[in-house]
């Protein structure tokens, strides 16, 4: 897309959240929320996902660790009064460590981490393809040691393909070996079983039946970032998300806590 009319697009439709989110607030419920980075302005200060967790408590809003949302999803424990929230990113930036991680220690949160292992290792001519082509953003991914404190410290560490390629294919070798191999090559390095896939991209439409069928098999969790008024799509198979950044403006993540159902 044009970088003028992406622009021009991105302010429109903040101006249109700031007006749509003035009266918001957080719905009840279980909410897993998705981000990728702190920002994408390399100079951010981690502040920025500190007050944005602090905004949110004032709401109203419980924080709760990424494997107690997903439990009290699969069991339909699901509180009447209260708004509860748990945080994933993907694609396993290295800020996610130096940045995001000291934030959720000072709150004593465990989130979820989906990294896609071809990232990590990538020599600089792979990397630079991956973040030029595929996940637009100039930002170096974490490091196995940084991932395997991660998971030492309790955060889940979840699968997001080898080479992060969308999977709305019928190619059952090619959904194979990206779905079972990011896992493989994950449960290598960390020696733990890895439960929990994240599909690339998250939209729905990037994902085969067939893609849905093979990582049920291999995970007990799978996830997208769509389809957030309801805790499950594809018949009770694909947990949904909801996206948000660390760096967007309180009242737009409020927007986003709204009511959901089964
Ligand atoms: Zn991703």
């Amino acid at each position: 897309m044009n970088s003028i009319i992406f622009t021009t697009r991105k302010f429109l439709r903040n101006r249109l959240l700031d007006i749509l989110s003035i009266n918001s607030v957080p719905k009840k419920g279980v909410h897993i929320l998705n981000g990728h980075f702190l920002s994408l302005n390399p100079n951010a200060n981690p502040e920025i996902f500190q007050h944005l967790l602090e905004g949110l408590q004032k709401k109203g809003v419980e924080f709760i660790n990424f494997e107690d949302a997903v439990n009290r999803i699969v069991n339909k424990n699901i509180p009447q009064n209260k708004c509860l929230v748990a945080f994933t990113w993907d694609d396993g930036f290295e800020e996610c460590f130096t940045k995001i991680k000291p934030v959720l220690d000072a709150w004593n949160l465990k989130a979820a981490f989906f990294i896609n292992p071809n990232f990590v290792d990538g020599d600089l001519r792979y990397r630079e393809h991956f973040k030029r082509n595929i996940v637009l953003t100039d930002k170096n991914p974490m490091t196995w040691e940084m991932i395997r404190t991660l998971a030492n410290q309790g955060h889940v560490i979840g699968a997001h393909t080898l080479d992060h390629l969308p999977l709305n294919t019928d190619d059952t070798a090619f959904l194979k070996e990206q779905i079972e191999g990011g896992k493989n090559e994950i449960e290598k390095q960390l020696d733990v079983e890895v439960k929990h896939f994240a599909f690339p991209y998250g939209q729905l439409k990037y994902i085969s039946d067939v893609g849905v069928e093979i990582a049920s098999k291999a995970f007990p969790f799978v996830y997208s970032q769509d389809n957030y008024r309801r805790y499950y799509s594809f018949n009770g198979k694909v947990i949904n998300r909801r996206h948000f950044e660390c760096d967007w403006p309180l009242n737009h993540v409020v927007y986003f806590l709204k009511s959901k159902s089964f």
